[in-house]
């Protein structure tokens, strides 16, 4: 029996190829958007593209303001998207607006607020000095700088950036693709009629939705009954697709073991993980692609997925991991010996952890109320109120 580290080694070290061999494909940036950069980007131009103004007023000669008030003649009006202006003659000012271009020898602007005016004349009433709300070229970046670095998880702010360089695409990882399989011949998809002894698919529908939460790409997702023929034609065409195969059920000591029975003489290690929920794990790689197996139990398959598989793929995507912090016990519990528990809890109002459920694994409904897995170490048997325990947020 290994212990939740040694799985999650196991299965860190199962992806880390999958994951290194990632290629970068090319996205609009709207596409881009949640993807992490896969090279530095260069800006191809320079931040601002050109000297421009930072204020409505007039662009003038710092030097002409030794005196208070300054009255000049204003020789022209420069609005945004005025080409090159005309150098700018001593003793004279031009009325500008923001973000049109600075004229040659003008080294300051003055606010329209600190001036007046009459029909060809402004009059400055409080002094400038030489670059006041003046943007030099490139004052925030050079041609040939990097405007981002390989690696970013590109938000609204990155886009930004690259679209005031005038760039239209960026390179970014490809997303790991994973394909889900649900096993047993009592599922039936929600929305069916369950005969007895049937009952509704939720694992197909629970790993698929928290393969999408990470960011990795849903490829397909499909769902067979126990029969070894099914399963073997369900994960071919999986394995086909993906860098990573997930299924659910089927790993178990009992009889009709779909997937111990397909995958064991395909060389997987079928074995039990010192935990609860989520005790018979199986790890394989089929045809070059990592196969990991979760137990049926849906609070298991659950569980499984937030310890074992969650932070690889979380952070293949880029992205910043799910909270893991430290809260008193509401009240006492209790826990089996030599399994690491992960319970269902929320955290209170207070700030302490409440359990929402019994252990159980098959509690699905109760599982949906749960905000937290508390997460209780294997030596321990008993916890007392106001105890501190680690959760982690679902
Ligand atoms: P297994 O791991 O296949 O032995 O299944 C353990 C328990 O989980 C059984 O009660 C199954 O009916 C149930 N179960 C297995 N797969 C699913 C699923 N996809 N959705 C809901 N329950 C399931
Ligand atoms: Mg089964």
């Amino acid at each position: 029996m290994s212990t939740v580290e040694e799985h999650s080694r196991l299965i860190e070290s199962l992806l880390a190829p999958v994951l290194a061999s990632r290629t970068a494909e090319e996205l609009p940036l709207l596409d881009a958007l949640g993807r992490v950069t896969a090279t530095e980007v260069l800006s191809p131009v320079d931040l601002p593209l050109f000297r421009n103004s930072q204020m409505d007023g007039y662009a003038l000669h710092s030097a002409d303001l030794a005196s208070m008030p300054a009255r000049l003649p204003v020789v022209g009006d420069i609005p945004a998207a005025a080409g090159a202006p005309a150098p700018l003659e001593r003793g004279t000012a031009v009325r500008i607006m923001t973000g049109a271009p600075v004229p040659d020898g003008a080294d300051c602007v003055v606010p329209v607020e600190d001036t007046t005016h009459d029909d060809h004349h402004v009059t400055v009433l409080c002094a400038r000095a030489s670059g006041e709300y003046v943007r030099e070229r490139a004052s925030d970046l050079r041609a040939g700088e990097p405007l981002l670095p390989a690696g970013r998880l590109l938000a609204a702010r990155h886009l930004a950036a690259l679209a005031a360089a005038g760039i239209t695409t960026v390179a970014v990882l490809r997303r790991v693709r994973v394909s889900v399989i649900s096993t047993g011949s009592e599922l039936v998809p929600p929305g069916a009629t369950p005969v007895p002894g049937q009952i509704f698919d939720s694992n197909l529908v629970s790993l698929s939705a928290a393969v999408r939460e990470t960011g990795a790409e849903l490829v397909s997702a499909e769902r067979s009954d126990d029969s070894l023929d099914t399963f073997r034609a369900i994960l071919a065409r999986a394995t086909a697709a993906a860098d990573l195969v997930i299924t659910s059920g089927g790993i178990s000591e009992g009889a009709y073991e779909v997937v111990r029975e397909v995958l064991e003489p395909l060389g997987a290690a079928v074995g039990h993980v010192a935990m609860q929920p989520g005790g018979p794990q199986s790890t394989a790689v089929v045809d070059g692609v990592p196969v990991l197996s979760f137990p049926g139990n849906p609070v298991s398959t659950q569980v499984s997925f937030a310890v074992f598989l969650r932070p690889v793929l979380i952070a293949a995507a880029g992205r910043p991991q799910a909270l893991v912090t430290e809260h008193p016990l509401d009240s006492a519990l209790t826990s089996i010996p030599h399994r690491r528990q992960f319970l269902r809890g929320r955290v209170t109002t207070a700030g302490t952890v409440a359990l929402v459920s019994q252990p159980s694994s098959h509690l699905v409904a109760a599982m949906a109320r749960a905000e937290v897995l508390v997460d209780v170490p294997a030596e321990v048997t008993e916890l007392g109120a106001g105890h501190p325990v680690r959760v982690w947020v679902l």
